[in-house]
């Protein structure tokens, strides 16, 4: 069994389709993926639609942003009920938030660059939750760089002057919020200092405290040497250890399967939460 629980689509700043994602992960022989988007739950049905044609088995789920003591961090949410008060007000709030951070951003950016909100919106798949990949795309289609790494690089990363944030809840109302609605929650690429600043380790204490369920410890973001400290906490804190692609399509390198999570992981979530794995 290989499973890939963390993916994203054009529900949020992927550049495949759930339908899509869904096939590459047969041709990438996947027995089960994970479709995370950001902030959104809209892609499931499409995804869920497409378990029988591809023989994929779907884990549900969303990537939530959130922040620890005003560190933006990354917590996947899996197997919850998306019709949850608590969730469809995170997402609203959050998602609202992008939409102006984005402006923003552009703002800042138009003063320097040729780009305009028009440019973003013309990335943007129907109602996808926006983020700092629509405005790379912008940029790319205007020439102004070669890649969204490369306009990470140079524009959009937290270090830079064109950088705004926005909401983000804390962590550990997330965690509460998605075991409330029957789900079970993972710490997202916990040590990728290129994302920005990361958590102090009392922050995986805390977490564990809330109600985290694990540690996606294999990530490519994350940096070698912090591996077998991630290793030690979850055995110390008796969390799941979880590894995955964060496949985004043609957006980054990032290869579909490329990290995986051991199905005895999976089989231990799955009995913790309300909503089931759909298998073909
Ligand atoms: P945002 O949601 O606006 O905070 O943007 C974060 C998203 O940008 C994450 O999903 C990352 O996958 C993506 N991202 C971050 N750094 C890079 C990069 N260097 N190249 C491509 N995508 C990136
Ligand atoms: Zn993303
Ligand atoms: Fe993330
Ligand atoms: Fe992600």
């Amino acid at each position: 069994m290989r499973i890939d629980p963390h993916t994203h689509s054009t529900a949020s700043d992927g550049t495949e389709t759930p339908a899509q994602l869904m096939m590459r992960a047969r041709h990438a022989a996947l027995d089960m993926v994970g479709l995370t988007d950001h902030d959104t739950t809209a892609g499931w049905s499409e995804a869920a639609a497409a378990v029988l044609r591809t023989g994929v088995g779907l884990l549900r789920g969303m990537e939530f942003s959130a922040r620890y003591h005003g560190i933006s961090i990354h917590i996947l949410g899996l197997l919850f009920d998306d019709a949850d008060a608590d969730i469809r007000q995170h997402c609203r709030r959050v998602r609202e938030s992008r939409v102006g951070r984005a402006r923003a951003m552009v703002e800042r950016l138009a003063e320097d660059v040729p780009v305009s909100w028009e440019d973003v919106v013309a990335q943007v798949s129907g109602n996808a939750t926006i983020g700092r990949p629509h405005i790379a795309d912008a940029l790319v289609a205007r020439g102004v760089v070669s890649s969204r790494a490369e306009a990470f690089d140079r524009f959009l990363n937290p270090r830079s002057p064109y950088y705004v944030p926005h909401y983000a809840p804390a962590a550990t109302d997330v965690i509460r919020w998605v075991k409330n609605a029957g789900g079970e929650t993972v710490f997202a690429h916990p040590r990728a200092p290129g994302r920005g600043r990361v958590v102090p380790w009392e922050a995986f204490d805390e977490l564990a405290q809330a109600g985290l369920f694990g540690v996606e410890i294999d990530h490519r973001d994350n940096t070698a040497e912090s591996i077998p400290q991630l290793e030690q906490m979850v055995r110390h804190l008796h969390l799941a250890r979880f590894g995955a692609s964060d496949y985004h399509g043609a957006g980054k390198p990032n290869r579909l399967g490329e990290r995986t999570t051991s199905p005895a992981v999976i089989e231990a979530l799955t009995e913790r939460c309300l909503l089931e794995v759909i298998h073909p």
